[in-house]
């Protein structure tokens, strides 16, 4: 099913984001929630997603002027992709963001180790 107010697939009949009981099937030109997160992240989401050409959108979760207010670095960008191009986008998104959380660990690690000694624990 498809939550029309989330543009979120939805499990079952229901959407767990904002429990609206959802009654009809997802399209393949419907707009699909793939991943949120940073505008510098979503950027690179959708030019990740350009280079593949797969259509997409992003949609900033606040509006403009709260962006004024709190600075644009605070916003949270919501990616959206076609439902045809979805299992393939997010493919795409999660090797992407396996590969950075990957490298975010290991300069955790690094940037631990100088200060105090870290527990290994892998
Ligand atoms: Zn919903």
């Amino acid at each position: 099913m498809y939550c029309e107010r989330c543009r979120r697939i939805v499990e079952g009949d229901k959407c767990p984001e904002c429990g609206k009981l959802c009654k009809r099937d997802v399209k393949d030109d419907d707009a699909c929630f793939l991943w949120s997160g940073g505008q510098i992240w979503a950027d690179m989401v959708c030019d990740v997603l350009n280079q593949e050409n797969i259509p997409n959108f992003k949609q900033g979760s606040i509006g403009a002027a709260m962006a004024v207010l709190t600075g644009l670095s605070a916003e949270t960008f919501s990616v959206y992709v076609p439902y045809s191009h979805y299992e393939q986008a997010k493919e795409i998104a999660e090797s992407l963001f396996q590969e950075n959380e990957a490298e975010a660990e290991q300069e955790a690690e690094d940037a631990g180790a100088a200060e105090t000694e870290t527990e290994e624990d892998e």
